[in-house]
């Protein structure tokens, strides 16, 4: 059951391709039903009338018959010899007089089996319109009316035809018809739904040209469909033009923000650096100022780390970021950088990596924004007693540095987006640890530009570990 499932295509009810289908499969099932239905009434008219005809020739002429046969030979079974000449072996006649009892019939009657006989009887009794009847095996057509003799009416007159051939083959008629067009209506279904979905695939790959369509090749995605409608390549065109207005709206925005953190650095940089001055030189501030210059050196510089970092995503987006890519031992590079973590907080931050040197070619100054990054992380999201570990290792062609703490943690579906910009977990709690949430974007952008990757394993109450690797320069088996 389940490979059938497998081997059928996945039918969506909701589809323009289904919908279609069975709308047109439904106009066609009912024209041709239609059709058919009509035609078989039709055809069922026509054999009744065709017979109909003959037996109204008999009814008139049998009472003219009898009267002249009466004028010639007048003798009792002048009526017998009349009813016979008129009748064959598939028309039988018989005529009843006003006493409803049968005065006179066609000798072939007779010969019917008294059951067939009877039943004939008391069908045209019920109905004195000509219809189609089945009696036994056989159909007949069955038709009766009122005898006059010399103007009066002396009975009634019953004229029946044997139609079983005629009648057997209208049915096989419309068998063949019905199947005919059972079988026309699954092959124009099939027909139709292989056109439908002929048409549909211009529309079909523009969406899939739209889904791979990123950021980064805005600029230059374009939509191009050979032999598509035009109705979708129009729909083409309109999204083309979309994308180039997106485009451009996406490089104005980049460049604004790239101008104006860079329009911002220069001068907080400068207020920075006196603030600095001020509070080195003057040794005569009172508490309360040295405490409100301190506070506006620390808030000047996390501003100028945030516009260093707006200026470094806006450059690589633009592809201006540039690396100086250059072999370096990350084991020197660790150290050095877990002594500076070391240095603004008291927390316990230790390396574990083997005696062997593991070089990588990367930029030395981005990889250790990269790693105080991290660090920084760790130690804002974790209890001041906790330890935060930096392993270092090597896999094969790999160099793999490993920055874990016992903090917080990430919960699941918070993880794949901690590396989009200003994305932060739980506003509550980050707003404390001074952050904005460009950290882990650019992390993400510099290890990418060194052509590396990083990942976060993180449990929520034990801890989280990212992993950066980058490809190294020797190989270890
Ligand atoms: P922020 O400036 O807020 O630290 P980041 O981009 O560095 O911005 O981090 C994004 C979010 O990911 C943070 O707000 C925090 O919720 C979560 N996060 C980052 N690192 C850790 C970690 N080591 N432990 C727990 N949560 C973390």
């Amino acid at each position: 059951m389940n490979q059938i499932k497998q081997l059928l295509p996945k039918i969506d009810p909701f589809s323009l391709r289904v919908r279609l289908t069975l709308g047109v499969a439904a106009v066609s099932a009912f024209g041709l039903g239609s059709l058919s239905i009509y035609t078989s009434w039709k055809m069922q008219q026509l054999l009744i009338n065709s017979h109909k005809n003959n037996i109204r020739q008999i009814a008139t002429r049998l009472p003219q018959d009898i009267e002249l046969y009466n004028e010639l030979m007048p003798s009792s079974n002048g009526v017998q010899k009349v009813i016979d000449s008129l009748t064959n072996e598939n028309i039988f006649l018989w005529i009843k007089g006003l006493d409803n009892k049968i005065a006179a019939n066609s000798s072939n009657l007779n010969k019917l089996s008294p059951t067939t006989a009877s039943e004939l009887i008391y069908s045209t009794e019920m109905s004195m319109k000509p219809q189609v009847q089945k009696v036994g095996e056989r159909y007949f057509v069955l038709c009766g009316g009122a005898l006059p003799l010399k103007g009066k009416v002396v009975g009634k007159l019953f004229v029946v035809q044997d139609v079983t051939r005629e009648q057997t083959m209208f049915l096989v008629i419309v068998q063949s018809l019905g199947i005919g067009s059972i079988l026309t209506i699954i092959l124009i279904s099939l027909a139709i739904a292989i056109y439908i979905k002929r048409s549909l695939q211009p529309l079909r790959q523009l969406s899939q040209m739209t889904e791979v369509i990123s950021i980064a090749d805005l600029g230059q995605a374009q939509l191009y469909l050979e032999n598509a409608p035009s109705e979708v390549r129009e729909l083409a065109q309109t999204f083309n033009m979309m994308l180039s207005r997106l485009s451009q709206s996406w490089e104005q925005e980049r460049q604004f923000v790239s101008n104006v953190s860079h329009e911002l650095r220069t001068p907080l940089t400068i207020v920075h650096g006196y603030l600095q001055s001020v509070l080195r030189r003057q040794n005569n501030l009172t508490e309360i100022q040295r405490e409100a210059l301190t506070t506006a050196a620390a808030e000047a510089e996390r501003t100028i780390r945030l516009l260093q970092d707006l200026l470094d995503l806006a450059r690589a987006d633009s592809g201006y970021l540039h690396f100086r890519l250059e072999p370096c031992v990350i084991n020197d590079l660790v150290t050095e950088i877990v002594a500076m973590a070391k240095s603004y907080s008291d927390r316990s931050i230790t390396i574990d990596s083997g005696s062997q040197p593991i070089e990588v070619k990367a930029d030395y100054n981005r990889l250790k924004q990269v790693l105080l990054n991290l660090i920084d992380n760790a130690v804002k999201y974790s209890e001041p007693h906790t330890c935060v570990t930096v392993k270092l290792y090597q896999q094969a062609d790999a160099a793999i540095i490993q920055v874990s703490d016992q903090g917080y943690g990430i919960p699941l579906q918070h993880q794949a987006r901690i590396f989009e910009r200003f994305y932060r977990v739980d506003e509550a709690r980050t707003s404390s640890t001074g952050g904005c949430g460009l950290g882990l974007s650019i992390v993400k952008t510099l290890v990418e530009g060194m052509a590396g990757n990083v990942t976060v394993r993180s449990r929520l109450g034990e801890g989280s570990t990212f992993t950066i690797t980058l490809p190294a320069l020797t190989t270890t088996k």
